[in-house]
């Protein structure tokens, strides 16, 4: 599995850096060991799956997408169900980004 642009886990995990829950300071918490590119990201974005983080897309404009990034605990507590619904389409703010970071990628290599 790569990076996934239209999961919204991968997503937010490239669009905000990292993750931050949006209703306490917990910080999601992540050693990357190597270089940071579209396979970290996947990392992290599918680590916070696992352990239970909800990434809640919400499309602000045509091409702005915000996240709103809940750790395990709040999203026990605001009872919300992770989303595991794929985004219809990847904001055209990300793709610029993953393609700015393959071009970047494949001039490395
Ligand atoms: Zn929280």
């Amino acid at each position: 599995m790569a990076f996934d642009p239209r999961d919204p886990y991968d997503a937010a995990a490239l669009y905000d850096m990292w993750l931050n829950c949006s209703h306490c300071p917990a910080t999601f918490d992540f050693e990357p060991g190597g270089a940071i590119d579209l396979d970290y990201y996947h990392r992290i974005g599918q680590q916070a799956r696992h352990d239970g983080w909800s990434v809640l897309p919400t499309r602000e404009t045509a091409d702005e997408l915000v996240f709103t990034v809940l750790c395990p605990a709040c999203t026990e507590r605001l009872g919300v169900d992770g989303c595991e619904g794929r985004l219809e389409m990847a904001a055209p703010a990300i793709d610029e980004i993953c393609r700015a970071m393959r071009d970047a990628s494949g001039q490395a290599a």
